[in-house]
């Protein structure tokens, strides 16, 4: 199972690569990708009755095969003539010569495809496969490709669905190695199959039901292991003491007065849920979930605030610098006449922010001015302190740490979100508040993050506009720059997003690069323009975002890079190019970055496809604009097995079940608490202890962190 693919014959180097970009690197990672649908090719059609618009799977002996070239167009054709003694029929293919060599007269062979009328029937372009003369007679259970239930893969370029059949294919034998942690009490209960077994039925099914007991046991799987994650967080918690953070009601009520807007209703009791939390001695452990927009950042600076006030320090772990930084200006600003230091801590800044009234000696002021501040310096001279996952580092440690604050908490793996909880610097274990655009509603936030307490901001500041939102054709491209231009001038600011860095052989798809270069020289010469992308250096990345937030650059041109929190007012479109390439969970994160001040916003979807099934679903971005209902529709449009190579920012990664599944969810826990419950609990069950750890060291799992 842990062998690597490169030791199957048959798979070469570049083989390998392809699987590797598909996140295969062992024959257990092969078994574990999983069809997303499947070709019913269960019925072997005689010829003879065949019907027009048919699918359907034909198993003959070929009569005439050749090669012919078409006149009209420059087109290889090869054509056969296929009898199964009932009748016989035509087929054709494509610029795919070589079929005529694969394939020979008298030969055996199976296809899959759909009838077509052309002056009589005609199989266009089907799958085929040769079968040899025994397994035919016996009615061919060798065929992989062409009859029973066809397995189809999500791929990439360059390895074909029956390539990949074929490697799982002859993997398939090591599935009686898997280990099956799952306890027997557990299976014998809900009726579940063998891990093994299941892995066998979900590629290669005999029948529907198949499919449907191997995808029982296998969402089961996800969701319990979610479930059991939270538990023994709870389990671990309730052992654990917090620093009580009393509630300063007057410094923290002068703040809010202070504020530049009024807080929501929603805000107001999420704080307010925060701080009750925060002056009990059981560690709080709170997730803030709000729509991108929502203002749940200001709910943080509350808690932190508080703390302050009260003796505490706290800090916040961001994503990305970018984030960071903005977070660090924007409470810089906010907190200027508070009395309260900020310090930052990422890869590439430390710095701390100068409060007039901070009671620091005079003398380490100035050696603040004057040095290079190191780590240590920040951390005991700020009450607030904002990061990255710099912030994880063996050698940032904290003096009292009260509370800990995690934005966009599901960027982050268990093991950093734990860390930051072991830096507490004393015997007690901070609060814990984690925060997340992630759009679910209260119940299913309950099953999927097991046991913690949630405070849902519901409601959007007061005078924010609906985004107008338009899938734009190409014909009217430069009216939209048009549009742009005078947006501009205006004074507004203009998100250009592409789904690619630099250019790329995959045809058709805008890339950032490309996309700069011909705004910045051809479309808006006069204009200051930015780029952006993850594979710049993090200073550059600062610099160009700061001149965006300055009003500097004009027109940003980014990857997905800016999809995470950013916070421009000022910026009122958002222009997706190649919009089909992303979610609609992401692409909702996208236009959330615009429609963020009092202007009317705008975002503009760009797509190359035309295909019914990818407009409908950029309509539901246009018709939409609550992240919740997006998020469910998206899981429709995709179907849950679908988030393989797209992975799904802000869902947890589920292969099989869905999110929505809320009756298995219940039962995982339930099985969840049982097992924990029992004696002598999890230490019963070796193998299941040993898949907890490795499913936590590797998964960004959703669960809430400890
Ligand atoms: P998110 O929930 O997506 O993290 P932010 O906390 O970044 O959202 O807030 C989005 C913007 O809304 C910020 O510019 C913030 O200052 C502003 N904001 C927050 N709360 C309010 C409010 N009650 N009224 C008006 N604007 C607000
Ligand atoms: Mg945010």
């Amino acid at each position: 199972m842990n062998s690597s693919i490169e030791e199957i014959s048959r798979v070469g180097a570049s083989t390998a690569k392809r699987l590797r970009d598909l996140g295969v690197q062992t024959v257990e990672d092969l078994l574990f990708y999983f069809p997303f649908r499947y070709d019913d090719f269960s019925r072997i059609s005689k010829i003879s009755d065949l019907q027009v618009g048919q699918s359907a799977n034909v198993v003959g002996e070929v009569e005439i095969i050749q090669n012919k070239r078409s006149r009209r167009r420059r087109m290889q054709i090869t054509e056969a003539l296929v009898n199964d003694g009932s009748d016989t029929l035509k087929i054709t293919w494509f610029n795919q010569p070589f079929i005529a060599k694969n394939l020979r007269v008298g030969d055996r062979v199976s296809l899959a495809g759909k009838i077509e009328e052309y002056g009589g029937l005609v199989m266009v372009s089907p799958v085929y496969e040769k079968i040899s003369q025994t397994t035919f007679e016996k009615r061919a259970s060798s065929a992989v490709h062409t009859q029973g239930l066809v397995p189809n893969y999500h791929l990439t370029k360059n390895i074909s669905q029956k390539q990949l059949r074929f490697l799982i294919a002859w993997s398939i034998q090591a599935a009686g190695q898997i280990v099956d942690w799952l306890p027997e009490e557990i299976k014998r209960e809900l009726k579940l199959v063998n891990l093994g077994q299941a892995i066998k039925k979900i590629h290669f099914p005999a029948r529907q039901q198949d499919i449907v007991i191997a995808k029982q046991r296998l969402a089961f799987d996800e969701l319990f292991l979610i479930q059991m994650q939270s538990q023994l967080i709870r389990q671990d918690l309730a052992t654990l003491e917090a620093p009580l953070v009393e509630f300063k009601t007057k410094e923290v009520k002068e703040f809010v007065d202070s504020l530049p807007f009024k807080l929501t209703n929603a805000q107001r009791k999420a704080a307010w849920e925060v701080i009750q939390d925060m002056s009990r001695r059981k560690p709080m452990s709170r997730l803030v979930e709000g729509d991108v927009g929502s203002g749940k950042t200001v709910v943080a600076l509350i808690a932190m605030l508080n703390a302050a006030f009260a003796g505490w320090q706290s800090v916040l772990m961001a994503p990305t610098e970018i984030l960071a930084k903005q977070h660090f200006l924007n409470f810089k600003k906010l907190l200027e006449k508070h009395g309260v230091n900020i310090g930052i801590i990422t890869s590439s800044e430390k710095n701390i922010s100068n409060s007039q009234t901070a009671n620091r000696k005079p003398q380490a002021k100035q050696k603040l001015k004057n040095q290079k501040l190191k780590t240590e310096e920040i951390i005991a001279n700020s009450q607030i302190i904002i990061g990255t996952h710099a912030l994880t580092q063996d050698n940032v440690n904290f003096n009292n740490l009260g509370l800990v604050v995690i934005d966009e908490q599901h960027r982050f793996g268990v093991a950093q979100r734990k860390s930051l909880l072991n830096k507490s610097g004393g015997k007690l274990i901070p609060h814990l508040l984690s925060m997340t655009a992630t759009p679910i509603p209260r119940s299913l936030a309950l099953a999927v993050y097991g046991d913690l307490d949630l405070s849902m901001i519901d409601e959007q500041p007061r005078g924010r506009k609906k985004i107008h939102t338009f899938i734009v054709p190409e014909i009217k491209r430069e009216k939209s720059y048009e549009f742009i231009k005078r947006q501009i001038t205006a004074g507004r600011q203009v998100f250009v997003i592409c789904p690619l860095i630099d250019f790329s052989d995959r045809q058709g798809v805008k890339s950032a690069k490309q996309e700069y270069e011909k705004l910045n020289q051809e479309i808006f010469p006069d204009l200051n323009i930015g780029l952006l992308h993850g594979k710049m250096k993090s200073a550059e990345k600062e610099r160009i975002m700061s001149e965006f937030v300055a009003k500097k650059i004009k027109i940003l041109v980014s990857t997905s890079v800016v999809e995470v929190g950013v916070d421009v007012p000022n910026a009122t479109v958002m222009m997706i190019e190649g919009a089909d390439r992303f979610g609609l969970a992401q692409l909702h994160q996208f236009r959330g970055r615009v429609g963020r001040g009092i202007e009317q916003s705008y975002c503009f979807l760009f797509t190359e496809s035309n295909l019914p099934r990818t407009i409908a679903r950029l309509q539901a971005l246009v018709d939409c604009q609550s992240g919740f209902q997006l998020a469910k529709m998206d899981l429709k449009f995709r179907g849950p097995g679908e988030f393989y190579g797209t992975a799904q920012k802000g869902f947890p990664e589920l292969k099989i079940a869905s999110l929505f599944d809320y009756q298995l969810m219940k039962l995982a826990r339930g099985q969840a608490i049982k097992i924990l419950s029992s004696d002598p609990g999890l230490d019963k069950h070796p193998k299941l202890k040993q898949k907890v750890k490795n499913w936590e060291e590797n998964t960004h799992s959703p669960t809430f962190p400890n």
